[in-house]
């Protein structure tokens, strides 16, 4: 008979080995999807909370894999990364947003995009001239696009970030920290990068209704914001009674299926002819 494995010990972990080895199939069929129109970009109202007003959408890539169905945008972008994609992947999903952009504000409704970068894209010097290209090509001012940087992602790249958030910056383009308060040196970030905005991480927003340390942390991350002149947007407002205690502790701006999930661009158009009755 076959000798059994030793109690404990297994050849491949299964649910890891598929994940890698999905990862790295993957690579061919994303640059295939990049080259080809496949990956799509959803847009996500951003609101503001005094009175619900959409201000901005932000762009969220989605891809439908024809053999795998839909792949978490987390999953593609580590593809990406891992496989010298990244670059085009934040070039298709810009260029949709600023094409939108530009077929907005022609409609006589403006609005604001919201794109996100890795870290990694902040360490590629090019990239500030080429977002200025695009700019100059779809004709949208600086000020309409706001590109957001994950906070964790952060971790140990700012100083040799920091050039290029700097040119950014001085191209007149938003720049806000995602997903804040999940990363190693929060506080310190706010003083530290030249950023216009924050957002304060789903995680907390979801647990302010229930649990008080969210709600402080909430509280605190609003007042600091305020005391460094950063907008304040909170991400992940699923209800009622959290969108009611932003608007009591005076946060400006909200995200979250609470006001829309994200949607394809022509159901967007369909909720904003709603919203502008
Ligand atoms: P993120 O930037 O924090 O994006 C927000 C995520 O929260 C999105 O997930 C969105 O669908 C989800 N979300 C929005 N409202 C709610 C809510 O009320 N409740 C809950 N539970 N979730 C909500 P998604 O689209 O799966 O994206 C995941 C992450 O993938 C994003 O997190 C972002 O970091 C990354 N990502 C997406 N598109 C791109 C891209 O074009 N480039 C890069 N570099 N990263 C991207
Ligand atoms: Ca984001
Ligand atoms: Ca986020
Ligand atoms: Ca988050």
């Amino acid at each position: 008979a076959a000798k059994a494995l030793p109690y404990g010990v297994q050849l491949f972990h299964p649910a890891l080995e598929s994940r890698a080895v999905r990862r790295l199939g993957l690579a061919a069929d994303l640059r295939r999807a990049l080259d080809s129109g496949q990956l799509e970009v959803h847009f996500q109202p951003k609101v503001t909370i005094q009175d619900r007003h959409l201000i901005g959408v932000e762009c969220l890539a989605r891809w439908q894999h024809p053999a795998h169905g839909e792949v978490s945008p987390e999953d593609f972008v580590a593809v990406a990364e891992h496989t010298g994609q990244l670059h085009r992947l934040t070039e298709v999903v810009l260029t949709a947003g600023l094409r939108h952009c530009r077929e907005w504000a022609d409609a006589g409704r403006p609005l604001s995009i919201a794109v996100n970068l890795s870290a990694r894209t902040l360490l590629d010097p090019r990239f500030p001239d080429q977002v200025h290209e695009l700019l100059k090509q779809y004709q949208v001012p600086p000020q309409q696009v706001t590109f957001e940087i994950s906070e964790p992602g952060m971790l140990g790249e700012i100083e040799r970030a920091l050039p290029t958030l700097y040119r950014l910056r001085d191209l007149g383009v938003r720049l806000s920290v995602d997903d804040f308060g999940t990363g190693a040196s929060s506080l310190s970030y706010l003083r530290q990068l030249p950023v216009h905005e924050v957002k304060i991480d789903d995680s907390f927003v979801q647990g302010m209704a229930t649990d008080s340390g969210d709600l402080a942390i909430v509280r605190a991350v609003i007042g600091l914001s305020r005391e460094f002149g950063l907008t304040v947007v909170a991400e992940g407002v699923e209800s009622e009674l959290t969108f009611d205690l932003l608007a009591e502790l005076g946060c400006e701006i909200g995200q979250g299926y609470f006001f829309s999930r994200p949607l394809p661009v022509e159901r967007l158009n369909t909720w904003l002819s709603a919203q502008t009755e």
